[in-house]
């Protein structure tokens, strides 16, 4: 294939994209576009994007934007499986009358995506689509120039990117074609040939540490640690800089010896780690899973307060750590 061809057929290289978020800031330096990725080889108590963890669409209900049987009720009809049906009802805040809301059947639901294109408020969505390379470069293009300004960029997060490995690699490789700043926000859980092989188009790795101790990682997260670990060692002798992330889970994460672990493994790592982000525990994520039918199981912890931050923060800055809070 010429190279002409070849570019052609990158541009028209394919993901499943389950948001893009412009004039991020919180995930890398300055302003940055985010593309976030569906597929996840984890799945966390905490997570806040449930959304994110099945590569394969799946059918979300804003109960919200619901209109109601009597008023609407097309879904009903819509779905070829017969898994939507009435539901309870629900006095509307808007004008005070009851309404009829829809129940879905998630046993019989297989995600066809039928109701979604029927429903006239927005009320049924699937979590992901499919986009082009072009696609997703055309909207990263629009705020070039405050990308510049900021010293940002892009960042890929998921899900897991890898799960995705051929089109973050294209995606990588596209921005720095074009000379953009790129992050790559991962669990680590990934073959090492993979992270071989984007090394030389990431900039920044976001890199989570969720628990030094495997067993307890398994209960966490559903995978054991020893591949995260040595992908980290691995990543910080071929050269690359990691922006290690830990995620404070009150009871599950932040005791002495965890942290004490985390500490001494980041300054394993050596120069490789330019900071260490601490991001408290919160459940905004709860809702999300309502509306994929799914129950959220950590509802009775609490958020860690600014001042338990503060002396994580401290104890780990004891290790020789650069060490940020968010
Ligand atoms: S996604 Fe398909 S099977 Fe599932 S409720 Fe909608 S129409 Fe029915
Ligand atoms: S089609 Fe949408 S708005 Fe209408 S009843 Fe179904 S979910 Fe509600």
């Amino acid at each position: 294939m010429s190279e002409t061809g070849k570019e052609a057929a990158a541009a028209m290289q394919k993901g499943r994209v389950y948001d893009i978020q412009r004039f991020s800031v919180h995930d890398g330096p300055g302003v940055r576009t985010e593309i976030f990725l569906s597929g996840c080889p984890l799945e966390c108590l905490w997570c806040h994007s449930p959304e994110s963890q099945s590569f394969n669409p799946q059918l979300a209900w804003y109960e919200i934007r619901c209109i109601g049987t009597a008023a609407c009720g097309v879904c009903l009809a819509a779905c070829p499986q017969k898994a939507i049906s009435p539901g309870p009802t629900k006095v509307s805040p808007a004008d005070n009358v009851e309404i009829q809301l829809i129940e879905i059947n998630r046993k019989l639901c297989d995600n066809c995506g039928e109701c979604t294109r029927a429903c006239p408020s927005g009320a049924l969505e699937m979590t992901n689509r499919e986009m082009t390379l072009e696609e997703v470069m055309e909207i990263i293009e629009r705020d070039r120039r405050y990308y510049s300004r900021s010293g940002g960029g892009i960042t890929i997060s998921g899900g897991e990117p890898m799960v995705q490995y051929e089109f973050t690699l294209a995606l990588l490789k596209e921005c720095k074609k074009r000379g953009l700043h790129t992050c790559l926000d991962t669990t680590g859980y990934s073959m090492w040939s993979y992270y071989e092989n984007i090394l030389p188009y990431v900039d920044l790795f976001l890199y989570d540490l969720k628990h030094m101790d495997s067993d307890s990682s398994v209960k966490l997260t559903g995978v054991p640690n020893e591949l995260i670990l040595e992908n980290a060692r691995k990543l910080a002798r071929a050269g690359a800089a990691l922006q290690v992330r830990v995620p404070i889970i009150p009871g599950f994460n932040d005791d002495e010896e965890n942290l004490r672990e985390t500490g001494m493994f980041c300054r394993e790592l050596g120069s490789a780690v330019v900071l260490v982000q601490i991001l408290p525990y919160h459940g905004l994520g709860a809702a999300k899973y309502e509306r994929l039918g799914r129950k959220y199981e950590l509802t009775a912890i609490e958020a860690p307060s600014e001042e338990r931050m503060e002396k994580i923060k401290s104890f780990l800055e004891t290790f020789g750590l650069q060490v940020k809070i968010h």
